[in-house]
């Protein structure tokens, strides 16, 4: 059994949820394992600008706010491993967490894996991936001066994300499909300022067409019942996301879109399995709210496992 590491805790996703998670736990001295098979810092690092997180006044980017959460959570003494975690054994008191190098074993686990981008499902969607559609305006912008974009969607990130468009390009199209946005008022508001941006209401994308790269969509106006056609370089889509919780469907409660339902303590259905960030159910997903969640769900894992201790001998 020399192959078997062991940790107090394991948090599997090191986004703004799992690292905050790692900074409460490493702090309230349990030996902490944080797994990434990706990005650290998670789907923050590519937002441009973080202008809401209390107590940072001049704004921040997502990849140097994600950077502040590693080092706080390293400094405590968590240890960040980059392993993708295949397998998580939840069965007895103990958890066992198979990665796809070796074995762990902890006695809680924190789950923050976060969530990623949802497809439109259209054609010419998957063919023009990377060659004019794209999910990631700050990984993709630059590419797009002076050009022509549509961003799809009517949420905090399609508005926010189309506003940071305008700084490339010489026109942003926010094709929404219903007339009135999701997105918080004071970005709304900052979007119907932007001369650049102009909004195409009550349509949905019906393809997206071209030869090598994206040249237009198409669109249909659900209320004029009318198809048109949109000349466009590029196409972004912000169209919601959807829950990575692949590793742990059908034996820990969710809701019906797949989020993991919680108790105020961030324990889940499962004794000792906690999660936190975008991955919980819950009506505000920010940094701020993901933190939140990752500094509750250790602090009552901490907890879990002093009332427990005496029963994880074999660990
Ligand atoms: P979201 O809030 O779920 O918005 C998704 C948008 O896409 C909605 O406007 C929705 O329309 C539209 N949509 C969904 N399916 C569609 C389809 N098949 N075709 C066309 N349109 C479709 O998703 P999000 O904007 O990615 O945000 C996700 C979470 O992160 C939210 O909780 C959000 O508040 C948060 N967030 C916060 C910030 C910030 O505070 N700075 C920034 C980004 C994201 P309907 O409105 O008609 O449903």
């Amino acid at each position: 059994m020399a192959d078997i590491e062991r940790y107090d805790i394991a948090i599997i996703g090191a986004g703004p949820g799992g690292l905050s998670a790692g900074v409460y736990a490493a702090r309230g001295g349990l030996s902490t394992v944080i797994f990434e098979k990706a990005l650290i810092g998670g789907q923050i690092t590519v937002t441009e600008e973080v202008e809401n997180y209390p107590g940072i006044i001049n704004s921040i980017t997502g990849f140097e706010i994600a950077e502040q959460f590693k080092k706080h959570a390293l400094k405590f003494g968590a240890e960040i491993v980059e392993e993708e975690v295949k397998a998580i054994g939840l069965e007895g008191l103990c958890k066992i967490i198979e990665t796809d190098k070796r074995t762990y074993r902890t006695k809680a686990i924190v789950f923050a894996t976060g969530a990623h981008p949802r497809k439109l499902a259209v054609p010419g969607e998957e063919k023009f991936t990377g060659r004019g559609v794209s999910y990631c305006a700050t990984c993709d912008g630059a590419f797009y001066r002076d050009k022509v974009v549509a961003v799809i969607g009517g949420g905090d990130s399609a508005i926010e994300e189309a506003i940071f468009l305008t700084k490339f390009a010489k026109k942003v199209y926010i094709i929404h499909r219903r007339d009135e946005l999701r997105a918080v008022k004071i970005v709304q508001e900052r979007a119907y300022k932007n001369k650049k941006i102009e909004f195409i209401w009550d349509t949905v994308v019906q393809s997206v067409n071209g030869d090598n790269v994206v040249e237009k969509i198409f669109l249909y106006n659900r209320k004029k019942d009318k198809i048109s056609e949109l000349k466009v370089d590029g196409v972004f889509i912000y169209v919601g996301i959807i829950p990575n919780s692949g590793l742990i469907e059908s034996r820990v409660k969710c809701d019906e879109n797949g989020f993991i339902i919680t108790d105020e303590n961030m324990h889940t259905n499962v004794p000792g399995f906690y999660a936190a960030g975008d991955i919980v159910h819950k009506t505000l997903r920010q940094v701020v709210t993901a933190a939140s969640d990752g500094a509750i769900a250790a602090f009552s894992a901490e907890k879990w496992i002093e009332e427990n201790n005496q029963n994880f001998d074999n660990i």
